[in-house]
């Protein structure tokens, strides 16, 4: 089954055609980054406009780069939720009106269940079942996947992302959005070691996380240091990314320990993060462990993730083809353990 999917949740335009067993076939991708950069972040209603104006030039684009015509196509997908309401109901309205108008399926996808299954688009392909690390800009949950839709949440942070606080303390350092990248770049040239930062819940028990802290943490570094010290932010920098890393790296072993599975799926933007990978690789090597990825182009966000999930879940008896329907809707906040179908 050819699968068009659609991805408008946020601040990227993804339009895709996977199937189950070629996988990604072609994806076509616009982000909005530079025109938010200005206001120092997402501004919903500008987001929605834009998503209007890229779509169909970017699934014409898809298609072509798969060489396959509208005609050749089985289901379309789209990303239901989360994110922003009006963001989303524009790749909703669009994929609902070409299956409408081709007489397809039209498949509702979790966002993050897009993220999760990404990885299965690298070689080699993770089997189920794995602990999965999703480290985006608004979640940073570890999550138990048995199989496509069967996801048991493990634990979760309690209150920013880790993406989130990349953003939050780039934005302190003065580096631009989104803070992510900025950081890991300027922390190259740091040391870690300089600033002791804290590692929040680092040894509690359980599987939650909790950033929030380290924002103030790091405001109250940059007050005791010269702002025109260069070397000196670059240190913060690194402490900041060590800090968040640490954390994630040992909450994910703890992960794997608990669970008694080998296998550790990391998705989602902060899932780019380099020094995240060569640690995870170093730390479950000696556990007998393994991290995979999804493709580097693909850990933000995209359609190809949302195409692919779509397959997937056809191919699982997931997702019914024969399925029309009358009406859509969105869901912009959606547990992922209730991913399948968000009228239900
Ligand atoms: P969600 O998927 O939770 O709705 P989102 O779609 O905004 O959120 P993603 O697109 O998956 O999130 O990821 C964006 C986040 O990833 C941003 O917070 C960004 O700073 C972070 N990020 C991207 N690259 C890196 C990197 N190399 N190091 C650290 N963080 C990064
Ligand atoms: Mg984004
Ligand atoms: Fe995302």
């Amino acid at each position: 089954m050819i699968v068009l999917g659609f991805e408008s949740s946020c601040d990227e335009t993804g339009v895709a055609v996977a199937s189950a067993g070629r996988g990604l076939l072609a994806h076509a991708l616009h982000s909005q980054i530079d025109m938010h950069r200005e206001y120092g972040g997402v501004v919903p209603e500008l987001a929605s406009r834009d998503h209007i104006r890229r779509i169909l030039p970017l699934a014409r684009q898809a298609l072509e780069g798969a060489g396959l015509s509208l005609a050749e196509v089985d289901a379309v997908a789209y990303t239901a939720g989360p994110g922003l309401a009006g963001a989303l109901l524009v790749g909703a309205s669009v994929a609902q009106a070409i299956a409408w108008a081709r007489d397809l399926p039209a498949i509702p996808i979790h966002h993050l269940e897009g993220h999760l299954l990404s990885p299965l688009l690298a070689e080699p392909r993770p089997a189920f079942p794995f602990v999965a690390l999703l480290v985006s800009g608004g979640h940073t949950q570890l999550m138990r996947v048995d199989g496509v839709g069967r996801y048991a949440l493990l634990g979760e942070t309690l209150d920013d992302a880790a993406g989130e606080a990349f953003d939050k303390t780039a934005k302190l350092l003065g580096l631009g959005y989104p803070g992510g990248p900025a950081l890991a770049r300027l922390a190259e040239s740091g040391d870690a070691g300089r600033f002791d930062l804290p590692r929040p819940k680092l040894h509690s028990p359980d599987l939650d996380f909790s950033f929030s802290g380290l924002k103030t943490a790091v405001l109250t570094r940059m007050k005791q240091i010269d702002a025109a010290d260069a070397q000196a932010r670059a240190d913060l920098a690194a402490a900041t990314q060590d800090a968040i890393v640490s954390v994630l790296v040992a909450k994910a072993a703890k992960a794997l320990a608990q669970t008694g599975l080998q296998r550790l799926v990391v998705a989602g933007g902060v899932g780019a993060n380099r020094l995240l990978r060569r640690r995870l690789a170093a730390a479950l090597a000696p556990l007998g462990g393994a991290a995979f990825f999804p493709p580097l182009e693909l850990c933000t966000d995209n359609g190809a993730m949302i195409a692919f999930a779509a397959a997937l879940r056809l191919r699982a008896g997931l997702a019914d083809p024969s399925l029309r329907r009358a009406s859509f809707t969105v869901r912009p906040r959606w547990d992922l353990e209730q991913a399948g179908d968000p009228a239900r």
